[in-house]
């Protein structure tokens, strides 16, 4: 065979096999509402000694559990049966979309799980006690977590920024989704409801990421 049609041959594989590979992509888990619970916000909420009950594992040791709280804003306006998060952390965090800060009226900043410095304030509200948290509410950033494996395969390193893209009945870029690469994570990106709702995605659609 000639070596030139040769070539054409072995690249028009290699690039069907790798839109395959890419078209696979990575699934994407769309997160409600939520909480994550400090040991001692979790007993104030639920009684001394309270230890969260396993709902539905999520990925690694995260899981949902049974518990629900109250969100109550400072405007007194309240959400109920917010999902708590497990397991405990350091720090109480209220995770909201932007459609539910109108109904709260609160302001919270977009920002990565865990940067609570600046943001929102919440009552949280248990069948046991309340607690007030001056900074504890956010808009949880687009990240994608990922497992080391894939961040090696896709060249990525811990906190760099990608951009993404998803080919549905609405198509469209996200830009500048945060990667966490970690062995306990599966690879997943994580999107709140207003993403996902104005964009036709459901929990197990697929992304791809653009090349740079
Ligand atoms: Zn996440």
């Amino acid at each position: 065979m000639d070596n030139n049609l040769q070539d054409i041959i072995v690249k028009t594989v290699v690039d069907i096999l790798k839109q395959k590979d890419d078209s696979n992509g990575i699934k994407v888990g769309v997160s409600a509402r939520h909480v994550h619970l400090s040991q001692k916000d979790l007993e104030t909420l639920f009684g001394e000694g309270h230890k969260l009950t396993v709902k539905k594992i999520l990925m690694g040791d995260q899981f949902a559990a049974e518990e629900c709280v109250t969100l109550v804003s400072p405007s007194l306006r309240t959400i109920e049966g917010v999902r708590v998060l497990g397991p405990v952390r350091k720090e109480s965090q209220v995770e909201v979309s932007r459609t539910d800060t109108f109904k709260l009226k609160v302001s919270p900043p977009v920002r990565p799980s865990g940067e609570l410095k600046g943001s929102a304030p919440m009552a949280l509200v248990g069948p046991k006690g309340s607690v007030f948290l001056n900074e504890c509410c956010i808009i949880a950033n687009r990240h994608i977590h990922m497992t080391p494996s894939d961040a090696e395969r896709y060249g990525i390193k811990d906190n760099d920024i990608v951009d993404v893209e998803i080919q549905n009945s609405k198509p469209t870029r996200f830009y500048n989704v945060q990667v966490r690469v970690r062995e306990d994570f599966n690879t997943e990106m994580h999107i709140d409801t207003d993403d996902a709702n104005a964009c036709a995605i459901k929990t197990g659609d697929r992304v791809v990421i653009l090349e740079k």
